[in-house]
């Protein structure tokens, strides 16, 4: 966006005499409280938790208001519009403010999507957005261009309209809770990775979470693009999602490459593919790129090889499409770690990529009870109550050439603050052991 513009945007003050109240006192959350004051608005920002303060307040203007507690009607009083923060179920605050029209709750993506006037490349997918979204901008960057990547990863599109840059694309990574609450948003390219049982803790069900992905389509026209699995065309082949060029991909138009091992990856290139040529990139140029991609961490990372056997960290797995894809892209033998807070899914699915690759199953920490009984009858299994133990149990019934992959399926909450800490301390029990 150009600062001609965003001067112009905020002159306007759209919402001047307006209050914006903002669910969710997180970084996109308040990113999207600036962007509602720099248009004019007062802003009420509104969160669960009770131990924030008023400093986070900071340069929203005098009016601004932190109301902190359950959500009720008190905190929505006179709003004209209500930004909801990822992660709060719109149906509760449906709930508290049954009469507040749908249309005037948002997400801070479709806030802040209003005043872009870049290319949009938007990703999203039950597993393979950062994948896709990171490979995306490192190829456009390799090919001379500058890119403002974000969204869900990293810094929120809010946080760029307000910081007057310009670029000539916006690679965004958009989850299915920012897209439940769009209504405008509309990518020039859009990619829809995947989709299987996840977040079902927070969607109603799979119908619910499948709308509120395809909603990343609903506003395309003719001039965009679609860009969609093969192994949906079924499921989507007979609804009229989109009015967008549809592309579908299946990973066969794309030789794999070392940095980015499995057939899933080929589906991430391919797409990816799509919409850079969708930029003008060429397949020359695209490929170029690739090969200078480094994978992200925690994502079937090699870390390394003790006594010959290789250590994978896939740490980021949190779901059972995940695991089966980290099977898909290993040797065997396979010691395999799953375990942590369990978010749903048919674990005999798993069943098909473990036969004949994996020798055992390590589980480790919560979870245990969706694991045990379905796995244990055809694959040698144990539990221990941490990580560390799991670990040092599968290492000593380990030989050279045998991998001890951690693709746990799950979110790690129930021993770490996050993915990344889960991962960080498997490389250090690695290295411990040698
Ligand atoms: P997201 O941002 O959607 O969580 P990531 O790129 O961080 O996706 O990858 C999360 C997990 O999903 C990793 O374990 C990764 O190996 C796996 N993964 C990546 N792409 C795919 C895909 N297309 N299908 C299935 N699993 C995938």
């Amino acid at each position: 966006m150009t600062s001609e513009l965003v001067q112009q945007l905020t002159k306007t003050r759209m919402f001047s005499n307006r209050l914006g109240v903002i669910v969710g006192a997180g970084r996109s959350g308040l990113a999207a409280a600036r962007l509602l004051r720099a248009l004019g608005a007062s802003v009420r920002v509104v969160d669960e938790k009770t131990d924030l303060g008023n400093s986070i307040l900071e340069g929203l203007g005098p009016d601004a208001r932190l109301m902190t507690g359950p959500l009720d009607k008190e905190k929505f009083e006179d709003a004209d519009i209500i930004v909801v923060s990822p992660g709060v179920p719109v149906r509760k605050i449906r709930e508290v403010v049954p009469d507040f029209p749908e249309r005037k709750i948002i997400s801070e993506l479709e806030l802040s999507s209003w005043f872009a006037d870049e290319p949009i490349i938007a990703i999203t997918g039950t597993n393979g957005k950062t994948t896709t979204t990171s490979l995306i901008s490192h190829v456009l960057e390799y090919a001379g261009k500058k890119v403002f990547t974000g969204g869900n990863i990293g810094t929120p599109l809010s946080e760029y309209i307000l910081s007057r840059e310009s670029c000539e694309a916006l690679i965004l990574e958009v989850s299915s809770f920012q897209l439940q609450n769009c209504r405008l948003f509309k990518p020039d390219a859009a990619i829809l990775l995947n989709i299987s049982a996840n977040h079902l803790d927070y969607h109603l069900d799979m119908a619910e979470y499948l709308e509120a992905k395809l909603n990343i389509f609903s506003r395309q026209t003719a001039e965009d693009l679609a860009i969609v699995p093969a192994d949906m065309r079924d499921e989507l082949g007979g609804r009229n999602f989109t009015r967008a060029h549809i592309k579908w991909f299946d990973g066969k138009g794309i030789e794999e490459q070392p940095n980015l091992p499995g057939p899933h990856n080929r589906c991430n290139m391919e797409a990816a593919l799509m919409a850079v040529e969708k930029l003008g990139l060429t397949r020359k140029q695209f490929l170029e790129g690739v090969k200078t991609f480094k994978g992200k961490p925690h994502r079937i990372e090699h870390i390394g090889t003790v006594d010959g056997v290789r250590f994978i960290d896939d740490s980021k797995a949190t779901n059972l499409d995940a695991v089966s894809a980290a099977l898909d892209s290993c040797d065997a033998p396979v010691r395999l770690l799953l375990g942590g807070h369990f978010k749903g899914g048919d674990v005999t699915e798993l069943l098909p990529s473990m036969r004949g690759k994996v020798t055992e199953v390590g589980l480790f920490g919560a979870g245990r009870e969706h694991f045990e009984a379905p796995l244990k009858e055809e694959f040698k299994t144990s539990w221990s109550s941490t990580l560390e133990e799991a670990v040092r149990k599968l290492f000593s019934a380990s030989n050279a050439g045998d991998t001890i992959l951690l693709s746990p399926a799950t979110a790690s909450f129930d021993a770490y603050k996050g993915y990344a800490a889960r991962g960080d301390d498997f490389k250090r029990i690695m290295e411990e052991l040698s």
